[in-house]
């Protein structure tokens, strides 16, 4: 059963200078969200993933099209059926937006107060919310006082405290070490697993998304390019978009056993790039590129490797055609980026 139904959603935003065209934030989406999973929505910065999000707890008007939550329609409650559907909604964030002169158990008593629960049910829930996280014994802490594991994890007691049936991360890990992001996202997934909440994971990491969504949805300029169950995506992405962020998780160039197991498995000719993620087109017209000719191609390994100033996209495909033809795709390629032949 779905627990979020969007269909053909539209919002967009004035310029930020006058006489430019309206920003369409969001863009003809249109999707479900069963009542129950762990349902990601992935996308660069600018892709529409919060506004997205916005929508979903009613934080903003759809210009068009039509969203129900929990059952209700959102566009028409009012606004003090909003507030109360936002008790349903918890959300946290990337910032973890706590009060830092509140403590632990003032910051989650405010939310409670506010949702009109009375003092003693507000001092129990505080407590075994305190305790689900792990952090009872912080109760009296001030937020500058914790790491910011502990504050994400304070952030997401304040958001069960009212015990919702949707929880959005809006990019909730982002701000996380790479070992407090994987303690974060297995505090969400065992959310999941043990009250059943929903969970909306909007994220760039594919990290975790690969070790707790059930099913993406990869975003782009304000609309769904590709939307699958988790294994799909990373095993067989489509779209370009998809293909990118699922080489992120997959490391480097491919050296060694790697490589010799990809020699195996794959019976055509194994081609390395390496794309400068500086200039934001060289990406764009390396797949133009790989779609524009005779060869079919399969990206096999990727990643992104991080140098001081620049990061570098590297992808390792496997192309399949005529020997001539692939040979003048290696030549065009080489024009654009570095691009080498592996394994040969
Ligand atoms: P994401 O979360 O994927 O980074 P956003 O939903 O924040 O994307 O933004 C999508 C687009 O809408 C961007 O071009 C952004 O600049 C614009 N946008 C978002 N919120 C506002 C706003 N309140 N006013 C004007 N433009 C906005």
């Amino acid at each position: 059963m779905s627990i979020v139904e969007i269909t053909q959603v539209a919002k967009s935003y004035p310029p930020a200078s006058r006489g430019a065209a309206r920003i369409q934030a969001v863009n003809g989406v249109s999707l479900s969200i069963n009542e129950g999973e762990i349902f990601a929505i992935i996308g660069y910065s600018g892709a529409g993933k919060s506004t997205l999000a916005r929508l979903i707890n009613g934080l903003e008007r759809i210009d068009s099209g039509q969203i129900f939550v929990d059952g209700q329609s959102i566009p028409d409650l009012k606004e003090k059926q909003l507030r109360k559907l936002r008790q349903s909604v918890g959300m946290i964030f990337q910032q973890f937006n706590l009060f830092t002169s509140k403590t632990v158990a003032g910051n989650i008593d405010y939310a409670l107060a506010t949702a009109g629960w009375e003092k003693d049910a507000r001092k129990q829930r505080i407590a075994e919310v305190l305790d689900f996280v792990g952090l009872l014994e912080k109760a009296w802490a001030y937020p500058n006082q914790l790491s910011g594991g502990q504050k994400q994890r304070v952030g997401i007691a304040r958001a069960l405290a009212t015990r919702p049936k949707i929880l959005l991360a809006d990019e909730a890990t982002s701000a996380l070490d790479p070992e407090t992001t994987g303690e974060v996202a297995s505090l969400l997934s065992r959310i999941n697993r043990e009250l059943g909440t929903t969970i909306v994971l909007i994220t760039h990491e594919m990290d975790v998304v690969r070790s707790i969504a059930h099913r993406a949805a990869v975003m782009e300029k304000g609309e769904i390019v590709e939307l699958a169950d988790t294994a799909s995506l990373f095993l067989a992405p489509k779209s370009r978009a998809a293909k990118n962020f699922v080489a992120t998780v997959i490391d480097g160039e491919p050296h060694g056993e790697d490589l010799a197991r990809l020699r195996e498995r794959h019976p055509g000719r194994l081609v390395t790039v390496k794309i400068p993620q500086t200039e934001e087109r060289l990406q764009e017209r390396v797949f133009t590129t790989l779609g524009a000719g005779k060869v079919s191609w399969e990206l096999v390994h990727g990643g992104v490797v991080h140098l001081q100033d620049e990061d570098i996209a590297v992808f390792t495909f496997n192309f399949q055609g005529l020997s001539t033809d692939v040979d003048a795709l290696i030549a065009s390629l080489k024009q654009i980026v570095t691009t080498i032949e592996v394994g040969r």
